[in-house]
């Protein structure tokens, strides 16, 4: 649906692990927000054997993971030698750069409820070539916003910055609160993409649903959200991304060789990926589908 320069999609449903989960980026219409390009909305669900958030060993290149979560725990390993629980108000910012290799861990939870987002962040062509980095942001900062808390994740938002490094202008902001309004001072070079985690809201009048995601085109200079009560939103921004990207599995590249490179050096058990100190099992990657290499 679009309407006045709002176009508001559905997310889909995405398997990984043993959850089921809502995806909002990418999509056929926006493949990215800035250079934000992935999206996940896990829970809330009660922790158990078909809820958790476990996810063994597996690759990354090219790309920056930021995982936010809303109720729960996971414990995040990494190639680096990181080994870090993460708690709601806290962010866990991974840069993969040429290679790095985690796990995330949610097994020690034994009860309550997971809740919150995966995303990804596309590096640019300065960055992506560079070795891996790992940040733990125990504490961001807050602000309230009318009927409305905003924790703000990456970039600007709200008059408060992120200690979170971003490699393009970025953004990005948890709104939680209501009923009422939201006015939102928004970057105008920014586009900026809204998904609805629980309750709902309007935008100029457009009804947002929980886990409908609205695409916001730049030249924005604020934006009035009419918030339900019991509402929490994410607010992703950023200057459209230099260029195409090529997301394959688990990678954000530029060209298949450099996916297929990846692919091959992951299924070797090359150096460049390193080792992931966890018990659970390491994730093959799938052929890449333009291959034509022998299995
Ligand atoms: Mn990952």
């Amino acid at each position: 649906m679009s309407d006045r320069g709002i176009t508001v999609t559905a997310s889909r449903s995405a398997v990984v692990g043993e959850q089921t989960l809502r995806r909002a980026l990418p999509v056929r219409a926006h493949r990215t927000v800035g250079a934000w390009c992935f999206l996940d909305h896990f829970g809330p669900a009660a922790v158990g054997p078909t809820s958790t958030l476990t996810i063994g060993p597996h690759p990354h290149i090219g790309l920056q993971t930021v995982t936010w979560l809303i109720e729960g725990e996971v414990r995040h390993t990494d190639s680096l030698g990181s080994d870090q629980l993460i708690w709601p108000g806290q962010l866990n910012l991974m840069t993969a750069g040429h290679g790095v290799a985690h796990a995330e861990d949610s097994r020690h939870v034994t009860s309550g409820t997971m809740h919150g987002v995966q995303l990804w962040v596309a590096q640019p062509e300065h960055t992506r070539h560079d070795a891996p980095a790992f940040e733990h942001h125990g504490e961001l900062p807050v602000v309230s916003l009318g009927p409305a808390v905003a924790t703000v994740l990456v970039g600007s938002a709200a008059g408060e910055t992120s200690p979170a490094r971003t490699d393009t202008a970025l953004m990005g902001v948890d709104l939680v609160g209501g009923p009422g309004e939201v006015v939102l001072p928004l970057e105008p070079t920014f586009e900026h993409g809204i998904m609805v985690l629980s309750g709902s809201i309007r935008i100029d009048g457009v009804p947002v649903a929980t886990d409908d995601f609205a695409y916001l085109a730049v030249g924005r200079d604020e934006v009035r959200i009419a918030v339900a009560a019991d509402t929490r939103i994410l607010v992703l921004g950023g200057e459209p991304f230099e260029s195409e990207i090529l997301m394959w599995w688990n990678f954000v590249a530029r060209r298949r060789d450099e996916v297929d490179e990846a692919y091959r050096d992951w299924e070797a058990g090359a150096d460049r990926f390193g080792s992931v100190a966890t018990d659970l099992a390491r994730i093959a990657a799938p052929r890449p589908s333009w291959s034509h290499e022998p299995t």
